[in-house]
């Protein structure tokens, strides 16, 4: 037991001393300037060359969802979820043991060149994360905390980081067996890491940029906005790509039945959703809700 609290303890001292570094230290693997240059590069295009061209550059909620961001991408791990995840790694390790288990290396990747791992991974965890937002929509407990996401009516690039905590849980919990199977743990290779943020913020924008037959492979803005609709096609939604649209051309969960630059987004009774980040991020674990 005094094991897993050491775990917990030094994780979380690790973690904060590694941020500190991170926001003192600009360098090349710096998570926290990235965010912001990524943010700022889409922001720009948002500027330069704007699909709704109504709509106001500070949109509604874009501070909210700036909040978010930083707190989904550094706080939340800084706050315990990093702590957490070793301690659970810990544990499952541990459990593995019992019964004669020392890893989970179904296939070897580590020898394949550094492109073909990196590929892999990419590719792997974007599809358990296709799988893993289909759950969030067709889980009613699940859903209730993902209408935070949905829970945007102007679309923008902020919009990406706008979600519950619980999201990152799900999320990392069911990637994780999948991704120890092919040798890769918890931590995640930057490169991998900044492709699928820079991807979300691409999808989130609100700029408009002709993929021509990629868009078949890539998710775009023109797509993932009726993901974000408020009418959907059928009873739990459509488009639920996060980096790749392929699977939802595969699997025929494909949407896009014409230009929806002014659809109206949300879920029905949206406006009666908390406009707070408090009320969000307790609103999924209220019983009652009327
Ligand atoms: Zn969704
Ligand atoms: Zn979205």
């Amino acid at each position: 037991m005094e094991k897993y609290f050491e775990i917990f303890i030094s994780s979380f001292k690790d973690y904060a001393r590694y941020v500190g570094n991170e926001i003192l230290n600009p360098h090349w693997g710096n998570y926290f300037f990235w965010l912001i240059g990524i943010s700022l590069f889409f922001y720009l295009l948002e500027i330069v060359i704007p699909w709704r061209k109504n709509q106001a550059l500070i949109r509604k909620d874009f501070w909210l969802d700036a909040f978010y961001m930083f707190f989904n991408f550094f706080l939340f791990s800084l706050v315990g979820y990093y702590a957490f995840s070793n301690v659970f790694v810990e544990l499952f390790n541990d459990f593995l043991a019992i019964f004669g288990v020392e890893n989970l290396i179904a296939i070897e990747i580590n020898s394949w060149p550094v492109w073909a791992q990196l590929l892999t991974l990419f590719i792997l965890r974007d599809f358990i994360h296709w799988n893993v937002h289909r759950l969030l929509h067709r889980v009613p407990f699940l859903w209730e905390f993902h209408k935070v996401h949905h829970s945007v009516e102007q679309m923008g690039f902020a919009a990406h980081l706008r979600f519950h905590w619980m999201e990152t849980i799900v999320y990392r919990t069911i990637e994780y067996i999948p991704l120890a199977m092919i040798g890769f743990g918890i931590q995640e290779f930057l490169l991998v890491h900044l492709f699928a943020l820079a991807i979300g913020h691409f999808n989130h924008s609100n700029i408009k940029v002709p993929l021509g037959p990629l868009k078949y492979v890539f998710n775009n803005p023109q797509m993932h906005i009726w993901h974000h609709a408020k009418k959907m096609p059928h009873n739990y939604g459509a488009n639920f790509g996060i980096s790749l649209s392929l699977w939802d051309y595969l699997f025929r969960t494909n949407y896009i039945p014409h230009d929806g630059r002014d659809e109206p987004l949300g879920f029905e009774h949206v406006e009666e959703f908390p406009d707070n980040f408090k009320d969000q991020v307790l609103y999924g674990f209220k019983k009652e809700r009327d």
